[in-house]
């Protein structure tokens, strides 16, 4: 686990292999030995206080007013006491997308493009709504930029998908990119090393099903990301994919999703309490 390694300084590193530098320069990187050497020197979390938010696409932003306008209040709320780095979700107008995509015989990568264009829709509509608070919209060349509006703002809004366009990976099943706006949000608040993630949607949780289609659903307040994993539940709440690079994660272990449509759920989740499921890369069984 990153984080339990003991940490070599330099002179200690070198006393059992050459230096790093050389090794490097010299060897193959795909030599897993030398790749494990790499891991001898402390990680630095960029942006240790950062929360990061995603803002439902489907489960919030499509709801419109009565879902946007709550929400966005909370944010406002919390800016005198937390960095924030927000991430728009896409929702109903790219599985629109989507589903013409595949009609049309298109591939994955041309889906993501799609999908990535819808992500960036709703990255403006939040930001036209926050404009008069100041907070900006970066896209992902502007990132170098964030630290400044985080400073002077307290808060940044970004597209959540990540920007691998036609680069998507294809997925083991079907067609849909498998790395959308949760993977992206995802990604972001691990490179940062993030203080949290938290994912506002429009369900009190993870549940053993889709509770919109299984009314017997039960609630999980807190399971493991690689017992969930082998649970193989048919749908889940997140993508797949964060709980796959959560286990492979050095910051960002633990994500939490909560219903933005209760008033409250944001603020008490930054404020680091127990609203909603916690997925901890580190625990073992569910405790549910
Ligand atoms: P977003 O708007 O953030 O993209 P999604 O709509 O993709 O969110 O995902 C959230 C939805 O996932 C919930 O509204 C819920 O209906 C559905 N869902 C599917 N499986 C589950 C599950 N096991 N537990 C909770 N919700 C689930
Ligand atoms: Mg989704």
């Amino acid at each position: 686990m990153p984080g339990s390694r003991p940490v070599l300084d330099a002179d200690e590193r070198n006393a059992v292999a050459p230096p790093l530098a050389e090794r490097l320069t010299a060897g193959s990187l795909t030599d897993e030995e030398l790749l494990r050497a790499t891991e001898g020197t402390p990680d630095e979390r960029l942006l240790p206080f950062a929360n990061v938010l995603k803002i439902g696409g489907q489960s919030m932003i499509d709801r419109g007013r009565k879902a946007v306008f709550p929400i966005l209040e909370e944010v406002v709320a919390a800016l005198p006491h937390h960095k924030l780095i927000i991430a728009s979700g896409a929702g109903t107008r790219a599985r629109h997308a989507y589903s013409l995509g595949v009609d049309l015989g298109l591939p994955t990568g041309v889906l993501t493009t799609l999908g990535t264009g819808v992500a960036l829709q709703n990255a403006h509509i939040l930001g036209y709504l926050l404009a008069k608070h100041g907070i900006p919209v970066i896209l992902p060349n502007q990132f170098g930029q964030l630290p400044l509006y985080l400073a002077e703002r307290s808060a940044v809004i970004f597209p959540g998908m990540p920007p691998y366009t036609f680069w998507q990976h294809n997925p083991e099943v079907g067609l849909i990119p498998p790395h959308r706006t949760d993977t992206g949000t995802y990604l972001v608040a691990e490179v940062f090393g993030a203080r949290s993630l938290i994912y506002v949607k429009d369900e009190d949780g993870l549940f053993t099903d889709d509770p919109k289609r299984n009314p017997r659903a039960a609630f999980i307040p807190r399971i493991g990301a690689r017992a969930l994993l082998q649970r193989g539940l048919n749908d889940l709440v997140v993508e797949r994919a964060v709980l796959e690079f959560m286990l492979r994660a050095r910051h960002v272990r633990r994500i939490q999703i909560v219903n933005g449509l209760i008033p409250g759920n944001l603020t008490r989740a930054l404020a680091g309490e127990h609203v909603g499921t916690i997925i901890d890369a580190d625990e073992g069984e569910t405790s549910a």
